[in-house]
């Protein structure tokens, strides 16, 4: 059953001067119940902004979202609440994403309290929701900054998980990891989903972390989606070029990296996407 679907939805920024920019085009998809729906593509594709409007951080312009079969933007005040406690987000940088004054214990209680959930005895709560996410109870009364990255994610994925969420937005929520520990947070991540049933979209720019972690793939570029599949098809019957060059260069470098001529070089251009052809039930490419 589908969870959250999307229908053709543009996003621009406005700009300081001039025309809003477009940041997303046409972006249709559907995310199923206890499916992980991997995003793939380089730095500046778009795919924060995706999950920063699944999530309503952002607005969205054109097209529509329907969660659980109800559109995301005529939400009562009630129902919004009920949104946003269900629909929950890891973010990359678990350093911006925990408030630095505040100890694991009323980190963790944040939302609980926000979202107004009782959950009994708030010591053996935080207790367990520490465990869960490999860390033990002596964490509760440490501040962000005594704690390792690894460390820091683990409790920005409690604080997410303590308020029962059903969809998670990962964005990259390994990227900024020592590569030392990168295997383990993503296990816990794949433990959790397949504990809870849950339901992701997680987001990166590895193709071989999305592989491992995701039911189904949707490989971005420039804003657009240029290809949809079941992981193993996406990997054994890849249909567009872009998704073949991932394959041959993954993980990708961010443009930053990289020398100029090689950018250009290594930016192709498709042009815009006008249509989608269907190979097979579940398997789309993008016409040019
Ligand atoms: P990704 O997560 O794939 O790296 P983003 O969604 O972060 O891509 O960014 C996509 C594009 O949108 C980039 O060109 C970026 O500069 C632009 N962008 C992101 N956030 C904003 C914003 N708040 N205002 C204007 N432009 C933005
Ligand atoms: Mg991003």
């Amino acid at each position: 059953m589908s969870l959250m679907t999307i229908e053709q939805v543009d996003k621009f920024y406005p700009q300081k001067t001039g025309s809003p920019v477009q940041i997303l085009h046409n972006i249709s998809f559907t995310i199923n119940e206890g499916e992980v729906l991997g995003v793939v593509g380089e730095s500046g594709s778009g795919k924060s902004t995706l999950g920063k409007i699944l999530t309503k951080i952002e607005p969205y312009q054109h097209g529509s979202i329907h969660f659980k079969g109800q559109s995301i933007d005529t939400l009562s005040k009630k129902e919004l609440k009920n949104f946003r406690r269900q629909v929950q987000m890891i973010f990359q940088d678990p350093d911006s994403s925990l408030n630095p004054r505040m100890k694991v214990h009323d980190i963790i209680l944040e939302g609980v309290r926000g979202f107004g959930i009782q959950v009994g005895d708030k010591d053996a709560f935080v207790r367990e929701r520490l465990n869960e996410v490999g860390l033990s109870s002596q964490f509760k009364d440490r501040y962000p900054s005594e704690l390792s990255g690894g460390q820091k994610q683990r409790v920005g994925i409690a604080r997410a998980l303590a308020v029962e969420p059903e969809f998670l937005v990962a964005d990259e929520p390994i990227s900024a990891l020592d590569v030392s520990v990168q295997a383990q947070v993503l296990n816990l991540i794949r433990k959790l989903q397949r504990e809870k049933e849950l339901t992701y979209l997680f987001i990166g720019h590895d193709l071989n972390v999305v592989r491992y972690i995701s039911d189904r793939i949707i490989v971005m570029y420039n804003g657009s989606i240029l290809e949809i599949a079941e992981s193993e098809e996406l990997f054994s019957n890849p249909g567009h070029p872009y998704t073949k060059r991932l394959m041959n260069s993954s993980p990708v470098q961010h443009p930053k990296d990289r020398c100029i001529s090689e950018v250009s070089e290594d930016r192709p251009d498709y042009g815009a996407v006008k249509s989608y052809q269907q190979i097979s039930d579940s398997h789309l490419v993008a016409v040019h």
